[in-house]
């Protein structure tokens, strides 16, 4: 059997979701037949938000990526499922005296930011979705993609045969598969890639003493280490979500550990800040790489979220840079769409490369440098680090700017709080 679609956005995790619902004007108004699919399931399944069970996996959200969700009409079921908006941020370094801290009060702003577990985001877009005439195919798992030869009228068309050897044909393909994209990887475009020399730990903590909205990070000579402070609970427990970034050995080691033995290293770790560590969760652990695709269009397939880069998480950026990538993807095709022009055209696709390369390389240099910076035992660079974090702390333009950078208010050219078709 083979189905025909304009547009097919393949992965429905959250830059996917977020594709899929960013494009339903381009369905409602002009006729567009647009699929999500996904091997895992696309319905918005319930999410006990009640107790003291967390997600793994979180995510901190820019202000960009909040307005994002705002203007797709989500942000208000995210909030009332579960967020914990930040209004403090400390960063500092293990090995000297270095630190600085941020605060949203003296910048005259509510928050600094919102840490969102993942699967609530995805969950109140797929919710949202289920309202539009975005058909959702789960369960579907793609095993190759190919191309069909054009015509002299028609441009080639890209076809993704599926495991029960069923065969979708679409117009573009929007690969969102995640890092390890295989719709990358058929359409040929080439990567630059290397591993960090880290694996992050991720679990939720509770904590003796109260995280004060504050997100906390010190960088110990084996990697940093994050608290992303989590709602407390009604009978006033305290939680944290952990990214604890390791050289590869320790982390195997820290995983290895029993939960006692974590809770007291990581006590140790974070240097008592909250007391005692009193519970931790199920502990999972990711290898971190480098990556960014080279091209981000081929052979009608376009790449978004980390299909097309993932970066170390020490910033917390790789679903908000995502999520960025939607909002000018979409931008691009439903302006080609309402001037009735090719959406799939390389000049259409182009103009989205060009708006998205440049800051998602250069926040991806961003993080090589600060990771490297940090790592290093240089007494030189020790000490440069040091000085720098607490004159940059003194300094508050220099301050404002990198608050701009980090709660992701400088996305102008995107306009992301009064696009038109968002
Ligand atoms: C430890 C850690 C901490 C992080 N913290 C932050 C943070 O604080 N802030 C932040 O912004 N980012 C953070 N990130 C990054 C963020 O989690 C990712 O950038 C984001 O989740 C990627 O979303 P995605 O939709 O691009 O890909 P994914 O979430 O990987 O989604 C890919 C989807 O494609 C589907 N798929 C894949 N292949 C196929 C196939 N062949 N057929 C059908 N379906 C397929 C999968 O089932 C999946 O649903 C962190 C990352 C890590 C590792």
């Amino acid at each position: 059997m083979t189905r025909h679609f304009d547009i097919i956005i393949l992965g429905g995790g959250i830059a996917g979701a977020a594709m899929a619902l960013a494009l339903a004007p381009a369905a409602a108004d002009h006729g567009l037949n647009i699929a999500l699919i996904d091997a895992d399931n696309l319905d918005p399944v319930p999410i006990q938000t009640d107790g003291a069970v967390f997600d793994p996996r979180v995510c901190a959200l820019t202000e960009a990526s909040r307005n994002l969700l705002n203007n797709l009409g989500v942000w208000s079921s995210v909030e009332a499922l579960r967020v914990s908006p930040y209004q403090g941020m400390e960063v500092w370094d293990a090995n000297g005296t270095g630190r600085i801290a941020f605060s949203a009060a003296e910048l005259g702003i509510p928050w600094l930011g919102h840490i969102v577990e993942n699967s609530i985001i995805r969950r109140a877009l797929l919710e949202r979705l289920a309202e539009t005439s975005v058909h959702r195919l789960g369960g579907v798992e793609v095993r190759e993609l190919s191309m069909k030869k054009g015509t002299s009228f028609s441009r080639p068309q890209a076809q993704l045969h599926l495991w029960d050897q069923s065969i979708l044909t679409a117009g573009l393909i929007i690969a969102a598969d995640g890092a390890s994209s295989q719709a990358r990887r058929w359409a040929g475009i080439p990567m630059r890639e290397w591993d960090y020399p880290h694996h992050a730990i991720v679990t939720t903590v509770e904590l003796e003493k109260p995280h004060e909205n504050t997100a906390w990070q010190i960088f110990l000579d084996t990697g940093p280490l994050a608290f992303l402070p989590l709602p407390s609970s009604d009978d006033n427990r305290h939680f944290c979500s952990i990214v604890w970034s390791l050289v590869p050995d320790k982390a195997r080691r820290a995983m290895a550990l029993d939960d006692e033995q974590f809770r007291q290293e990581l006590a140790v770790a974070i240097e008592y800040n909250f007391g005692e560590i009193v519970t931790v969760a199920k502990r999972y652990c990711y290898p971190l790489r480098q990556r960014h695709a080279r091209q981000y269009h081929r052979n009608g397939v376009v790449l978004i979220g980390d299909a097309a880069h993932t970066i170390h998480p020490l910033a917390g950026q790789g679903a908000n840079l995502g999520l960025l990538d939607v909002a000018c993807l979409a931008e691009n095709i439903l302006q080609a769409c309402s001037r009735g022009e090719d959406f799939a055209s390389d000049r259409i696709l182009n103009r989205y490369q060009r708006g998205r390369e440049g800051h998602n390389l250069a926040m991806a240099a961003t993080m090589e440098g600060l990771q490297r910076l940090f790592s290093s035992d240089h007494l030189v660079l020790r000490w440069l680090r040091n000085a720098g974090l607490n004159l940059t702390d003194n300094i508050p333009l220099i301050k404002q700017e990198i608050v701009d950078q980090v709660i992701g208010v400088r996305c102008d050219p995107l306009k992301l709080s009064h696009s038109p078709c968002l």
